[in-house]
This record gives structure tokens, sequence and C-alpha cells, in this order.
């Protein structure tokens, strides 16, 4: 099967039709029981329905680079999402809303926004996946995250066996969740994006891309220039996906940056007094959000410090745990990511918790 998802194996790697390490960007992941290909909204829901109907488990599998599979696979059907595609479904003043299909590459679509003059996901350029799962954990960098743009998510509901449309105040988006992460209840279908027709990018919030940019932080660029200045900010942390850089063969940040009370940030201050103030950004009410990445680093875990099996974290980004070798087991990113979390809360007390889905293995 050709398709844009799809990592190519490598030699010594799992190879089988159904392994799933074919289909994460972690290369990780073993067989699954049946793998249902699913072209179109109406089939993804009749290829979840069959296999509820044969009583099976359903994962549902787009790009794949959002998930840690353990190596005994899923035992049930995988549902891969390839339905392709965008519309736009409304315009009114200066906005116009588009309806994109689950299966639409993430990073196309950006493109084609940002070719058309269409303002609100230009940051968001070069994070791999699907548009389908964007709403799964409102996902967001440099700045932008989709709950800003994401007007409705229209899905199938398993438990009331019926399409629905809920509206963007019902998804209950947060920093890296909603209603969708880790619920099997929904299956996404499309997203409603409503963008503005502007040639400039919304105002840079991110101060490493407005120094990239030149500019100040509230400043608007012109659309490409945003997206190819965050394109080449995420090369160089290897956060774009590259065939041929193992450096980039992870899910992404595997940690979240952790969200601390302000009693307990003021205990990390006092336990890390002798590494220098932990950077940190205000969050929701009276809470902290410290950096992840400076946790693992202070804690002893350096970028490249290496794992079992040729894991390792990422050469070029402290968050990153790839699967370098491209033949390791997930049993072997899992000890790896367990030994770094218990690393950091031995160091500095502060709990660090997976940003990814675990399906059969936990860390
Ligand atoms: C190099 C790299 C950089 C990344 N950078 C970022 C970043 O900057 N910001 C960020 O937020 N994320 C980032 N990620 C994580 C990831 O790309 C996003 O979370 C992306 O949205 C996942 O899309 P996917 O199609 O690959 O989802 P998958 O990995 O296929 O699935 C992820 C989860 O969503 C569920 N899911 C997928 N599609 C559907 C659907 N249609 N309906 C219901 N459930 C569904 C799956 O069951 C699973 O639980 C990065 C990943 C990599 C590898």
């Amino acid at each position: 099967m050709s398709d844009v998802y799809a990592e190519p194996t490598t030699a010594a790697g799992p190879t089988g039709p159904a392994s799933l390490a074919r289909y994460t960007t972690l290369r990780l992941g073993g067989p699954a029981g049946r793998l249902e290909v699913a072209t179109d909204a109406d089939e993804i829901v009749r290829k979840v329905r069959e296999a509820e109907a044969r009583e099976e488990a359903v994962l549902v599998l787009a790009g794949g680079s959002n998930v840690v599979i353990g190596d005994q696979g899923f035992p049930g059907t995988v549902v891969l999402v390839r339905s392709r595609g965008f519309q736009v479904v409304a315009e009114e003043g200066d906005t116009v809303t588009v309806r994109v299909a689950a299966g639409e590459p993430w990073d196309d679509l950006v493109a084609a926004t940002v070719e058309r003059g269409w303002s609100g996901l230009e940051c968001l350029s070069g994070i791999p996946g699907s548009a389908g799962a964007t709403p799964i954990q409102n996902v967001g960098a440099y700045g932008q995250e989709v709950a800003e743009t994401i007007v409705a998510v229209e899905a199938y509901d398993r438990t009331h066996h019926e399409v629905v449309r809920i509206a963007a105040a019902d998804c209950g988006f947060a920093y890296r969740g909603s209603v969708f992460k880790y619920s099997d209840r929904w299956v996404v279908l499309s997203v409603d994006f409503r963008l503005t027709r502007s040639p400039l990018s919304g105002p840079v919030r991110y101060a490493e891309l407005a120094r990239a940019l030149g500019v100040e932080v509230g400043d608007r660029v012109p659309l490409a220039d945003a997206r190819s200045t965050v394109r080449r900010l995420r090369a160089g942390k290897g956060m774009v996906l590259d065939a041929d850089d193992p450096d980039t063969w992870s899910v992404g940040s595997f940690f979240t940056n952790p969200v601390l009370e302000r009693e307990a940030y003021e205990l990390l201050r006092e336990r890390a007094a002798d590494l220098g103030e932990p950077p940190h950004w205000p969050g929701a009410g009276d809470v902290v959000k410290v950096s992840a990445a400076w946790l693992i680093d202070k804690a002893g875990f350096g970028k490249g410090y290496a794992g079992p099996e040729g894991v390792a974290i990422s050469r070029k980004h402290t968050l990153a745990l790839t699967n370098r070798s491209g033949v390791a087991s997930t049993a072997a990113l899992v000890a790896l990511a367990r030994e770094i979390r218990d690393g950091v809360h031995a160091r500095l007390g502060v709990p660090l918790h997976p940003e990814p889905v675990l399906i059969n293995c936990t860390i």
C-alpha cells in the first residue's frame, strides 16, 4: 500500500503486513489482529461497526505519530484512517470555515491554507499526522493550538451508534487534552476549522519564533514566512519527520510539560537551587507550567542519552525519545521512558506524564 503515513520498514525490523510498526513513526508495535483501511467517512463508520459486530476491540490509527503500541500489538481490529480532502463550507465576513476529512495529512492542509491566504494554522506547520487526530490532544506548537480555530468536530459516537456534530465548546479542549483523548467513544470523521482571510499570521506569541523572524512578540508576519520559519526551527530539533534521520523516529515530545500548583513550583525551585531558575510559564489560574526538557536535562538525561536496544533521547531534542536503531522493541523504549521519569522524580520531585497514547503497554 502506498501512502504518506506508512513508514518504510527497516531490513531487520518487523515486516509482516499487519505489523503495526509499519504504521507508527516510532516504528514500534506488534501485529494487529486485523488491519482495515478506510478511505472515506462512511467506510470508517462501516469498518468500526463491523468490528463491533464481531465483538472485537477497535483501534483507530491515522498517522501513528502519537501512539506507543506494545510489542504484543493489538489483538482486535485496527482501522487505518485514510480519508482525504477538504472543502469550504461557510464564508462570513473575512472568515472561511473549512471542513477537513479526518485522514487528510495535517501538514498538507496547513500548506494549502497558507497558500490560499487563510490565517490560523501557520504556526502548526510541520507537525506529522492527520487532521482528524488534531482535536484528540488539541495539537499545539509555537504559540498556536487547534482549539483556537476548531469550530466543530463530526464524529461517530460508538456509545449511541450515530454520527454527531460536537461543537468546540463541548470538546473539553485543554493543554494536550480533550474529551477524545484516552476515550474509545468517538471516531473523528471530519473537523471544521474557522480561519481568517489574511495574508498575515496571527500575532506571533512564541519568543523563539519571534526572534527567528526578526520581529517582536505580538507582531504579525506574512503567512509563508511564519510557515517556513516554523518548519526550519522544527527541523533543527528533529521535529519534522525525515525517513533518513533517526532523530525524528519518535512521537515528538514524549512527556508533557508538568503543570504545577504554586506551592509545588516553589518546592521545585528549592530542590533545583543549584541548577538555576527552572524555565516556566504561567498556566491558567495559579498554576505554573514547567519545561519538561529542562527537568530531564538537569536530572542527567541529556540529548543522545541511550537506553537498551538502540533507543535514545534524540540528539536534537531532549523531549523526544527515539527508536534510533529502527529495530528496538517497545519494551526498550518504555524502559528508557521509565528511567527518565523516575530519575526526574528522584532528583527534582516532579512527576512526568507521557504525551502519546500508550496502547497495550505502560510506563
Ligand atoms: C516528529 C514529531 C513532532 C511532533 N510535534 C508535535 C507538536 O509540535 N505538537 C503536538 O501537539 N503534537 C506533535 N506531535 C504528535 C503528533 O504528531 C500529533 O499528536 C498528531 O496529531 C497525531 O496524529 P496522527 O494522525 O499521527 O494520530 P495517531 O498517532 O494515529 O493517533 C493518536 C491518537 O489519536 C487517535 N486517533 C487518531 N485519529 C483518530 C480519529 N480519526 N478518530 C478518533 N481517534 C483518532 C488514536 O486512536 C490515538 O489514540 C509530533 C509527533 C512527531 C512524530
